[in-house]
């Protein structure tokens, strides 16, 4: 399998309650390796850009106001097969339905509200590490 990055946002939900230590520790914990991590709170531009796929979809007000309700982690992973890795240690879109050990199935709430977000293609995550660490495939300094 090749060495992957992926993208990884720990939601506001998951800010407001303290589980930030608990997520990035639990993805250091899986083999990935962390290459950069920042806290930032996003405009709805931004947020409506990340989630553009979804515009249509009946949820996307919702989405777009509690992913800028408050702050967010985001953050690149690295390792072999890190985009499904990831998506693994995350578990399902519905906490209801996550297996055990998983992010979701610890800290999500519901379906909207579920902690966190992953890239779920190789061709995404490449386009998602540049939408928040522009230059990081340079060797630029997270920005
Ligand atoms: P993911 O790849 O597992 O994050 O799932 P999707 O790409 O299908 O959806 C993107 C995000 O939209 C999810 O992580 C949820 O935060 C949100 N979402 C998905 N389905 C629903 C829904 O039925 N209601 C609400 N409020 N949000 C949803």
């Amino acid at each position: 399998m090749a060495k992957e990055r992926t993208l990884g946002i720990i939601k506001p939900d998951s800010v407001e309650q303290n589980h930030v230590g608990d997520i990035l520790g639990m993805v250091e914990r899986s083999g990935l390796e962390l290459q950069a991590v920042r806290m930032t709170r996003l405009s709805r531009p931004q947020a409506e850009g990340f989630y553009a796929v979804h515009s249509e979809r009946p949820f996307f007000g919702e989405l777009v106001d509690f992913m800028t309700r408050g702050p967010v982690v985001v953050f690149v992973a690295e390792g072999e097969g890190a985009v499904a890795a990831y998506r693994k240690l995350m578990g399902a879109t519905n906490p209801a339905e996550a297996d055990e050990g998983t992010i979701r199935k610890a800290f999500g709430g519901s379906i909207g509200e579920n902690a966190v977000h992953g890239s779920d293609s190789v061709e995404n995550a490449v386009k998602e590490v540049a939408y928040f660490f522009p230059g990081f495939e340079l060797g630029g300094t997270a920005s």
